[in-house]
């Protein structure tokens, strides 16, 4: 390639991260109502960024779609995918993905049902956010740590974050947030029993509808409309719901209809408007069992009971009691299943990491002694010295050869070798105190690195090292034989030197320690 077409494709990939993360910044505020549009523009966002290697945007997007998984009820397959993006993000250092994992493994844990994993998860989805977080996710993330806290019993906590993300939403402009964060204030005041906080927080979701031009949605007004019922305005519950029940009001996700119709319906029952309350029931009832929601489905029939016992057919009510009584003991027997399905999802995904870091270990280790092997040595030695370097801070590497020991695998045998070589390993692993290291680089030659230690310190230590194995009851092992060994050691007292400079100068120490007569430690000024 030329090197004018290699700019041309570096400025094509650059237009295409930065497309990505347009797309993406806008779809991680999209409205809670419209999660199913998320779907295909998040995957594509995914596609498009794992074939340019953004692999930051890839996550960020898949979060995105388990998001949507979340929401549809696909609990632990959405709970999975977020607990790979936390891997990934703790893997890579970014923390703005992080967050976000996090935030999507709360709401896992609090659809599993597991309160306090998900303020867990809650506290973290805003400790990781970054100063400069754009306002609009900022508030996102509270709102998910207010709802947390309001779940777990810390109703003055949770308002503080919910004021918040309110703030925050008025201040950006943002209606669509503003609504949201209204609309689980009021749901959490009703909740609470608190109804005229419930009703302030109506109204002030009404306000931003009608200011904004946002009618509300079916959960907003089933929300609302809850809060009206709680205080007897009958006929404000009949004015905001009767539209789903004649076909006024258009609703698209096809819970949120059932459950306006049931408390469309519970409120004519109060109202001692029986017929009508049946009419809604009926519909609800359709909804249901149209688009298999059992848990409403199950409420219809507690509805049912309450309305037949109103009209005093007590008989009625008592079969349609022990009906809702079987259906809600199914339920929450699958439920529980579902719940238990999904932790495994996301357990699995956990022991997977755990894995892949066990087998990235295992990689960098010497199988007969556990050290450090000298792939690991050659893949971290440049670091050492590039901080030692930088820092201008001394450090030391010792090489440690067994002396003589083809005699104990020539008189003894191999095995016996091994065993000694084993019981090396223990020992320079003990001498590895700190920041220090210790490898097998191959045979019966060890390294010892020593981050931050001057000639002085790196002498004694290694001159205790012999001692050390020189006095190690070998007589088990080896019998008569004598295990010893002759160590070279040397010092950069500024860091700066290449890693065979600092290897070739420690060989060469080691062969006059040979030369000297084995069994002895040579350092640079011996
Ligand atoms: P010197 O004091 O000069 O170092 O003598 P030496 O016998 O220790 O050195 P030499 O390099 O001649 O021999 C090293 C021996 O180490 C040769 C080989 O059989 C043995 N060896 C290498 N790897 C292993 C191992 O994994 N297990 C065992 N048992 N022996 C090994
Ligand atoms: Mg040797
Ligand atoms: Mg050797």
């Amino acid at each position: 390639m030329t090197a004018k077409a290699a700019e041309r494709d570096q400025e094509l990939v650059h237009d295409a991260r930065a497309a990505i993360a347009a797309t993406l910044d806008e779809l991680e505020i999209q409205p809670v109502a419209e999660f199913r549009a998320i779907r295909e523009p998040a995957a594509e966002a995914r596609a498009l960024a794992e074939a340019i290697g953004d692999l930051e945007a890839a996550q960020r997007a898949a979060l995105l779609e388990a998001d949507v998984l979340l929401r549809e009820g696909r609990i632990g397959e959405g709970g999975r995918m977020a607990h790979q993006a936390r891997a990934w993000a703790e893997q890579n250092g970014s923390s703005y993905v992080l967050a976000r994992a996090h935030r999507y493994l709360s709401i896992f844990y609090r659809l599993v049902g597991d309160t306090s994993d998900a303020l867990n998860h809650a506290v973290q989805c805003v400790a990781h956010l970054a100063e400069d977080t754009l306002p609009a996710i900022r508030a996102r993330h509270l709102m998910t740590l207010a709802v947390s806290l309001g779940d777990g019993g810390s109703p003055e906590e949770a308002d503080r974050r919910y004021r918040e993300a309110l703030d925050t939403a008025v201040r950006i402009g943002d209606q669509e947030l503003a609504l949201l964060v209204l609309n689980n204030m009021t749901y959490s005041a009703y909740e609470c029993g608190d109804e005229p906080a419930a009703r302030q927080f109506a109204d002030r979701m009404r306000e931003v509808s009608a200011r904004s031009g946002r009618p509300l949605g079916a959960n907003e007004l089933d929300t609302a409309a809850r809060v009206d019922m709680m205080g007897g305005r009958y006929d404000a519950v009949e004015a905001a719901l009767a539209g789903v029940l004649d076909g006024r009001l258009k609703v698209n996700e096809g819970d949120a209809a059932a459950e306006c119709l049931i408390t469309l319906a519970e409120c004519r029952r109060l109202a001692g408007d029986y017929p009508q309350a049946q009419e809604a029931l009926d519909r609800a009832v359709l909804e249901c069992e149209k688009n298999g929601l059992g848990r409403l489905r199950a409420m219809c029939r507690q509805e049912q009971a309450a309305l037949y016992a109103a009209a005093g057919r007590f008989e009625d009510a008592y079969e349609e009691h022990r009906l809702f009584h079987a259906d809600s003991t199914a339920l929450h027997s699958t439920q529980r299943e579902a719940r238990a399905r999904a932790l495994q999802a996301v357990f699995e995904a956990n022991e997977a990491r755990r894995a892949s870091e066990h087998f990235r270990e295992m990689a960098h280790r010497d199988a007969l002694t556990g050290l450090y092997n000298r792939r690991y040595v050659n893949e971290r030695l440049p670091a050492l010295l590039g901080e030692a370097a930088t820092r201008r801070t001394p450090i030391s590497a010792a090489i440690v050869d067994l002396d003589h020991f083809k005699r104990i695998n020539d008189t003894l045998s191999h095995a016996t070798g091994d065993t000694v070589l084993q019981h090396i390993g223990k020992l320079l692993q003990e001498a590895a105190t700190g920041p220090a290291l210790a490898a097998r680089m191959g045979g019966e030659e060890f390294l010892l690195i020593f981050p931050g230690i001057d000639a002085t310190e790196a002498a004694e230590r290694c001159e205790r090292l012999r001692l050390r194995i020189r006095a190690h009851p070998w007589q088990p092992v080896t019998g008569a034989h004598p295990v010893t060994t002759s160590i070279g050691v040397t010092t950069v007292e500024d860091g700066r030197a290449t890693v065979s400079a600092l290897l070739s100068q420690a060989d060469r120490n080691l062969y006059a320690a040979k030369r000297g007569g084995r069994d002895r430690v040579v350092t640079d000024l011996s």
